[in-house]
């Protein structure tokens, strides 16, 4: 489906009126009844269609429809029933496991990762490719991604599955039409459509492509796949070289008018403080960004090398050394600064800490938090949670072949037309 595949985060399902080939009233009926019927399946395994008539408020007949639709498109597989002691039971459906898969591509500044997501939202394969991105050509680095994301699609082919869609994160900020505009810790990424050249790369027919800021990715995988069903509102934070934000309001993204919202990193949080890679000065990421962070602690190894200086920084902080224990503080500090910030403006309760942040939350969420309370004019009142991923640094990566699979579940006529039938 050419021309749509970027409009996700902002069209919502079930309104967008782009069916104009039949009686619109039908067709959308279908449509919506089907994404209900698929919907349902999704939080609830193995219903029969007697049970899923009950759940929707469909009758029988219309359920055994849709089934079939559901069935013939390969996203509903019927199991054998039970052996029950009374009677013929009804066969229980579930999502295709062995069936529609999404593709996950994330390009940080120094490494990247690939995954894959069945239907039922289980992460099927993955793999990480650690090198610094910075000192490499964008053609190289994504011809570097393409690899990694070709063996993993043979691999999941082999394993019956059929790679449906990709959604791609990078370090940057991007258009509704996924276009990196910026990548401040990359060079000669502008105006780089990453996904569309993965596409052609990957040379599979992808029903669709997206791409998005990592951090907004991230933030899409910590609702999916780590938080409870009740979390809708959040702010992700994204602690790597580079600092992001994803924020999620009613359980959708929200990007900013022009997709480019988000960006925690540069919010300033001392005015005279170091030179930004954004050009700036003493923003947040400039701070208490990865390498920002290692160097305060007497830890500069740069490059590739940082993730062993995490570990290192890990390592000192539990034994209490206390130039680490003083450069995780400032660090911390400086992030509840630039978090009070944010949410004066926009009242969220609940703030993740994702990336190397996550690894460091025993050192951080103490003293983020006595910030907000300061800073935060509603704290009083309405005190701000700041928990830990739980996902690390996979929730980008999640979040980018979750894309697919969210995709299908919530309107699977768009990506699978053929479940509306012949008009
Ligand atoms: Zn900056």
């Amino acid at each position: 489906v050419p021309g749509r595949s970027f409009a996700l985060a902002r069209a919502p399902i079930a309104s967008t009126g782009r069916l104009q080939e039949a009686p619109a009233h039908q067709q959308l009926l279908k449509r919506h009844n089907l994404a209900l019927v698929l919907g349902h399946l999704a939080g609830a395994p193995n219903l029969s269609r007697a049970q899923l008539a009950a759940g929707t408020g469909l009758t029988k007949a219309t359920v055994s429809t849709l089934v079939c639709a559901l069935v013939a498109a390969g996203l509903v597989v019927e199991r054998d029933p039970a052996r029950g002691l009374i009677g013929r039971p009804g066969s229980p459906l579930a999502l295709n496991a062995e069936g529609p898969a999404g593709l996950g591509i994330e390009i940080n500044v120094d490494y990247v990762s690939a995954c894959v997501v069945d239907l039922t939202g289980t992460v099927r394969l993955r793999d990480k490719i650690v090198s610094d991105n910075r000192l490499v050509a964008p053609e190289a680095v994504l011809d570097r991604a393409a690899q990694a994301a070709t063996r993993l699609v043979a691999k999941a082919e082999a394993a019956g599955l059929s790679v449906c869609g990709l959604g791609v994160g990078v370090p940057g900020l991007v258009d509704f039409d996924g276009v990196l505009h910026r990548a401040p810790n990359l060079r000669d990424w502008e105006g780089i459509a990453a996904a569309e050249v993965l596409r052609d790369l990957i040379d599979r027919p992808l029903r669709s492509v997206y791409c998005d800021n990592e951090a907004n990715l991230a933030a899409l995988g910590e609702r999916w796949f780590a938080l409870s069903e009740d979390t809708a509102d959040f702010v992700f934070v994204s602690g790597e070289i580079g600092v992001g934000a994803g924020i999620v309001i009613g359980g959708q993204l929200f990007r900013g008018v022009r997709g480019l919202g988000g960006e925690l990193g540069h919010v300033t949080v001392d005015p005279n403080g170091p030179r930004c890679s954004c050009g700036s000065r003493g923003c947040l990421e400039a701070v208490a960004g990865r390498e920002a962070l290692l160097a305060s602690a007497g830890l500069a190894l740069g490059g590739a090398g940082a993730r062993g200086g995490t570990e290192e920084l890990v390592s000192r902080a539990i034994v209490g050394e206390p130039e680490t224990l003083v450069a995780l503080n400032n660090a911390a500090r400086a992030i509840g600064v630039a978090l009070a910030a944010f949410l004066n403006v926009l009242d969220l309760p609940t703030v993740v800490l994702g990336g190397f942040y996550a690894e460091l939350a025993p050192w951080l969420i103490g003293p983020v938090t006595d910030e907000l309370a300061v800073r935060v004019v509603n704290s009083s009142w309405s005190s701000t949670e700041v928990v830990a991923s739980s996902l690390g640094d996979q929730a980008s990566v999640k979040g980018a072949a979750g894309i697919t699979v969210r995709r299908i579940i919530d309107d699977p006529a768009e990506l699978f037309p053929e479940v509306l039938g012949k008009t």
